[in-house]
């Protein structure tokens, strides 16, 4: 039988909900702990409690300590879960994806509704977690998510609705697989996996989203605020509004990098229009255009790259 490491970290998953009040909150005792019997038949099953914490508490040291608690036990299972909860979910499987280069499956699951509310779903999840983890089929996969019976990559995977259970989806490109009643099945491949080791994350990266009418204000307190490099969410392929370029301008000159992705749901970013502001001018300035990456995921990676030992240019590893 595979072994597999159940890796806790919180979240609604590991909540109850007060029958009186509504409230959702952590429970002194994880109810995932009273479950774990469940999951028996597929997988021999080892279970830790790194965190017990809901996702907006997340922070970059604490995903590195995950990441390095995940690679110090790799060697002794077939595959890991990791619950999480789902607000920075996204963030913290990117964060594994670029941080750890191992052949075990590493799946993260969390839920939408706690462990007692009507139709909770951290049990089903769980189940397919485990089911993944242990299948064959998922070697050499890397981070996967897994949620509401799809398989999604920690790459492009978001989530994209406040409550609903098929609220993890994976714009553009769609779930790499799927598990039925009795099976897992994968019908597409990420084609790059990224490898960054990692000791420390205190080089910093902010994001900002562009608007109509935005003015370089924001943009320059992010030099006066000691970030070392800045992802934007732009405008449509990849433009920026002109009022902003000066202090863009600014930032360039002092070698903070600059990375432009879109603020559009789907689609890739491009220097395609050649307006002040458009992404011709931008990319002839020096910014650098990420391809299919959302905002959180793009500043996770221009974090690791700036925090990475490994030797990496920084405009070549956008261009992948
Ligand atoms: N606010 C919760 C969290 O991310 C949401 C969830 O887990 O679904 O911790």
């Amino acid at each position: 039988m595979k072994k597999v490491l159940l890796i806790n970290t919180g979240g609604t998953i590991a909540m109850s909900e007060d029958q009186t009040t509504g409230k959702v909150s952590p429970s002194s005792e994880n109810p995932i702990h009273t479950q774990s019997a469940f999951f028996n038949k597929f997988a021999e099953l080892t279970v830790v409690d790194l965190f017990n914490m809901p996702s907006p508490h997340m922070t970059e040291e604490r995903m590195l300590e995950l990441s390095h608690y995940v690679q110090s036990r790799a060697a002794e299972f077939d595959g890991m879960v990791i619950t999480h909860g789902t607000d920075t979910l996204e963030e913290t499987a990117y964060f594994l994806e670029l941080t750890l280069d191992l052949p075990i499956p590493v799946v993260l699951t969390g839920a939408m509704r706690s462990s007692n509310e009507i139709g909770s779903d951290g049990l089903a999840n769980l189940r397919s977690s485990i089911f993944v983890a242990a299948a064959d089929a998922s070697q050499g996969k890397g981070v996967l998510v897994v949620m509401n019976e799809e398989i999604h990559t920690a790459t492009y995977v978001t989530k994209t609705h406040t409550t609903n259970l098929a609220t993890f989806q994976t714009p553009t490109f769609g779930p790499i697989g799927l598990i039925s009643k009795n099976q897992v099945l994968y019908f597409q491949n990420l084609l790059r996996q990224e490898y960054y080791p990692l000791t420390k994350v205190d080089q910093r990266v902010a994001l900002l989203k562009a608007y109509a009418g935005m003015d370089g204000d924001i943009v320059q307190a992010i030099s006066q605020a000691g970030y070392q490099g800045l992802v934007i969410e732009g405008l449509g392929a990849g433009n920026l509004p002109p009022k902003t370029l000066t202090a863009l301008d600014g930032l360039l000159a002092q070698g903070i990098p600059v990375v432009m992705v879109s603020r559009a749901f789907n689609g890739v970013t491009e220097d395609v229009y050649d307006y002040v502001g458009g992404g011709k001018q931008l990319r002839q300035a020096g910014v650098i255009f990420a391809q299919g990456l959302s905002g959180v995921k793009a500043r996770l990676k221009l974090m690791a790259l700036l925090n990475t030992d490994a030797p990496v240019n920084i405009q070549e590893a956008f261009h992948l």
